[in-house]
């Protein structure tokens, strides 16, 4: 049996940030007993609650039979081969990957929060997750996100 879940894909450190999302897109398509079913365009974000370069953005639909601690597990895994190169403690991140939407689950564990918190007020997670899942604009909250600096930068594309 496999669960549809919804993956937040970011960047804002790195050469090609457009690449390391292409190339985290992948490595979400090899999991075990996973499938990526849609991804949206790529999106540039102003940061939000922290300063920096702006991030590029993205979200991944995956069918999956992966557990969501083991899915968590995948996700973490793929950020660590991503992040090696850490130039300064709290640096900004070559890449950061959450799990947005685990099917219906709701979850609220020290390791695991479902849906993701903030998910709801957080223009760079819904403009690309509405994009490829209209239905889901009810988990948005309240009208802030929509006055969050973000464009459209060009497809995803595996
Ligand atoms: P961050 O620093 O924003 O990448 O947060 C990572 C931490 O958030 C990890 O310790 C995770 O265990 C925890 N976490 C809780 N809920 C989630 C979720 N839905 N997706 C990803 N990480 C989560």
């Amino acid at each position: 049996m496999t669960c549809r879940a919804y993956i937040g894909l970011g960047a804002n450190l790195g050469a090609d940030l457009g690449a390391t999302l292409t190339q985290a897109a992948l490595q979400l398509a090899a999991l075990p007993g996973t499938q990526v079913v849609a991804l949206s365009s790529l999106w540039r974000s102003a940061p939000v609650e922290a300063t920096g370069p702006d991030f590029v953005n993205a979200v991944v639909a995956l069918d999956t039979g992966l557990a969501p601690l083991d899915l968590l597990d995948a996700l973490q895994a793929i950020e660590q081969a991503h992040g090696r190169e850490r130039p300064y403690r709290n640096a900004p991140r070559t890449l950061d990957l959450d799990l947005l939407l685990y099917g219906d689950v709701v979850l609220d564990t020290p390791r695991l929060t479902l849906p993701h918190p903030r998910l709801g007020e957080r223009a760079f997670v819904l403009r690309p997750l509405l994009e490829i899942e209209p239905a889901l604009i009810g988990l948005a909250t309240g009208q802030g996100w929509q006055a969050q600096r973000i464009e459209r930068l060009g497809p995803l594309s595996l």
